[in-house]
């Protein structure tokens, strides 16, 4: 049995002297009530023939890795040895697969992004009212406000704009997209935030609200945030997304390809031709991808509950 023996003693919950000592690690003996940390060690270089080999000097018990397996855990000997095989079969689908996942954990606390602090974050009835009679007037909900973490602001940077936020799988903040409301002819429609924020922009607006990828079925995605809440009011199921800005669909094509049937909105215009033919392209090996095009000139919220049902209900794409 060669599973390593400081994973084996992690599981165990034996604690052991951090550094080994001549191929050995010393720790509080497992046979007898040991407060000691010096009485009892076991051989931990893989290259010793008896590796894993233990023995306490004050107790005198001891023997194999599968020995002390069979003791701590209470199962006989030839039991601790499948224990040990199938122990050994997960570190290594851990060590396999698990590179990847823990870079992006490792990512993803490294990250420093933090919502700007002006961006305020409560039900709807309370906003104040040009944004609140704004987000109102698109249709939008007070369900939909706390659901999709919408805020808004009335000063900093950011000051008179609705905010998107994009929130990813561990429920954190990602990024935003800040929607002015104020109809200022001077303000940009929407800002995104600075470089030095470190904002993610991998995540979906929508996609915290995602079933788990094995119950994936089926997914809207919209060119912005309205036209996504627009259609997720009139849908009895399936996940909305929205793209942040066109130029990068590509970025989230791997994760929309989790869903069996994405269905893409867009306007009837280049942009929204050049999105959907992007993503039709990237996930038809994957997904069922079907296209919607919104009448000519129209968003999502500008039509009736029935009349988006109606214009939703998509055509399937000969691929
Ligand atoms: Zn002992």
């Amino acid at each position: 049995v060669v599973a390593r023996v400081e994973a084996v003693l992690e599981a165990l919950d034996i604690k052991t002297e951090r550094r080994q000592r001549a191929g050995w690690l010393w720790g509080h003996c497992p046979y007898h009530n040991d407060r000691n940390i010096g009485s009892w060690r076991i051989r931990i270089d893989p290259r010793h023939e008896r590796y894993g080999q233990n023995h306490c000097f004050v107790c005198d018990d001891g023997g194999s890795l599968a020995y002390l397996v069979s003791h701590v855990r209470g199962i006989t000997v030839s039991g601790a040895h499948d224990w040990l095989n199938e122990f050994e079969d997960q570190l290594q689908v851990i060590e396999e697969e698990v590179p990847t996942l823990r870079e992006e954990i490792v990512d993803k606390s490294r990250r420093k992004f933090e919502m700007p602090h002006e961006v305020i974050f409560e039900a709807l009835p309370k906003w104040v009212s040009p944004a609140r009679l704004y987000i109102e007037k698109r249709g939008v909900t007070a369900s939909q406000v706390r659901m999709f973490c919408i805020g808004y602001t009335v000063e900093g940077r950011l000051a008179g704009r609705i905010v998107f936020t994009t929130v990813d799988s561990s429920m954190r903040f990602a990024s935003y997209m800040a929607r002015d409301f104020s109809g200022s002819r001077r303000a940009k429609r929407y800002l995104w935030p600075a470089a030095e924020e470190g904002a993610d922009s991998n995540v979906m607006f929508g996609e915290h609200l995602w079933p788990l990828p094995q119950y994936r079925e089926k997914l809207y995605v919209t060119e912005g945030a309205f036209n996504a809440l627009a259609i997720e009011r009139v849908l009895p199921s399936g996940s909305v997304g929205a793209l942040g800005s066109t130029s990068t669909v590509a970025h989230y094509a791997a994760k929309i390809a989790t869903f069996k049937h994405v269905v893409i909105v867009t306007d009837s215009d280049e942009a929204g031709d050049n999105a959907a033919t992007e993503l039709q392209t990237a996930l038809a090996r994957h997904s069922v991808v079907s296209r919607v095009r919104l009448p000519e000139g129209k968003d999502a919220n500008d039509l009736s509950a029935d009349e988006l049902r109606e214009a939703i209900w998509p055509t399937p794409i000969p691929v």
